[in-house]
């Protein structure tokens, strides 16, 4: 399929969850994440339908996201459903790895071609600070178990914070010099759950010195709009943090990339890329759709816009119906995200959208 803007989008993004067991700060709030009934979530068997529905229309690409994926039970299932499907070509997950070194072996028998890991530091003691629950030495084994059993190759999603994390931008360009791993460097992107906002911030401190994360308290606590605005740092920024100590970059390919500028240092085993969907403008190849776990097709990530499939998929709707569903989708996906200019998401949280 082909957008009024000449895009081909091939890629569809399936959240199958929208409970999760972190709380990144950037992502969810502590508390009061409100999750979907059980009633309300697709079942193994209507994603698998949908899936097939798109990859007819030539959505090819598939990520399973959520939320966190392998908190879903029947996941195996969906994986082995999906990979089955004659016109899905790519069959991935993006997970935030604490659960992985347990089901990786059954997701990669399901037929799972490609894992993404989201870890956003490599210091233990930052570990809890930012995610909440859960625990850094459990992904670093999930990361290698994965790795062993051949899923692969392993991508690293790095949310990068001004103050927080950024300076291990060389600690993980390091780590592509020891072992094949592929780290993204992504800008925090101000989407947050429909929560009230209030003034009253209080600081919470992310690690030792470095920056004050400011939570919206009143909100269960996650970082407010404007603090991610404010903790944002450029690809450029990055770039030259991991040249200081590893010499220039060299540019890399890595076919399965998506969106990101990829770069090697010289020697590595793995490669570093830079996600910039925010201060670079990423929209004008944007070539995915999103399937929340309710089963609502979005057209673009950053735009409040999406149509209910559940309800006819539930009330026997035929195939080509939820053909023509996908199709007007497509024909509405917005030319591009407003960020830059102060447009604010807030109509659901980035654990809700399948980010
Ligand atoms: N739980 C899984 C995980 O963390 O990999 C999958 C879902 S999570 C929503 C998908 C990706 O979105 C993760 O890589 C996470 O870091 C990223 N993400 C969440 N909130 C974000 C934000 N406000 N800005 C940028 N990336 C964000
Ligand atoms: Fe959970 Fe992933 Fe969101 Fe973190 S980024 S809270 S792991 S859904």
């Amino acid at each position: 399929m082909t957008d009024r803007f000449n895009r081909q989008i091939d890629y569809l993004r399936v959240s199958v969850t929208d409970r999760c067991n972190f709380r990144c700060v950037y992502c969810m709030p502590e508390e009061g994440a409100d999750v979907c009934s059980r009633e309300e979530l697709l079942t193994a068997d209507e994603i698998i339908q949908l899936v097939e529905i798109a990859s007819e229309l030539g959505l090819r690409k598939i990520r399973l996201t959520g939320g966190e994926p392998l908190v879903r039970k029947d996941l195996a299932d969906i994986v082995s459903g999906i990979s089955r499907l004659p016109g899905v070509t790519d069959l991935s997950l993006t997970t935030n790895g604490f659960l992985l070194a347990e089901q990786s072996a059954a997701l990669a028998a399901s037929g799972l071609h490609r894992v993404n890991v989201s870890l956003d530091t490599l210091r233990p003691e930052r570990f809890a600070p930012i995610a909440r629950r859960g625990s850094l030495d459990r992904v670093i084994e999930g990361i290698n178990t994965a790795r062993k059993v051949g899923i692969g190759p392993i991508k690293i999603n790095c949310v990068a914070m001004r103050g927080v994390n950024d300076d291990e931008a060389a600690d993980f360009a390091e780590w592509t010099l020891r072992e094949e791993v592929h780290v993204r460097f992504i800008e925090v992107m101000p989407i947050r759950w429909n929560l009230d906002e209030t003034v009253e911030f209080e600081p919470w401190r992310a690690h030792g010195d470095r920056g004050l994360l400011q939570l919206n308290q009143h909100s269960g606590g996650m970082l407010s709009d404007l603090e991610m605005r404010r903790r944002m740092i450029s690809a450029d920024e990055l770039r030259t943090k991991i040249e200081e100590q590893h010499g220039p970059l060299e540019e890399a390919e890595l076919a399965t990339n998506g969106p990101a500028r990829t770069f090697r240092v010289p020697g590595a085993k793995g490669t570093v890329g830079f996600i910039s969907q925010i201060s670079n403008d990423l929209c004008a190849n944007c070539n995915r759709l999103r399937l929340t776990a309710d089963g609502f097709l979005r057209p673009c990530l950053m735009s409040d816009g999406e149509l209910d499939l559940r309800t006819p998929l539930r009330a026997d709707a035929s195939r080509e119906t939820l053909a023509d569903l996908f199709r007007h989708v497509v024909e509405h996906k917005p030319e591009r995200h407003y960020l830059a200019e102060g447009q604010q998401v807030t109509g659901r949280g980035m654990s809700q959208l399948g980010g």
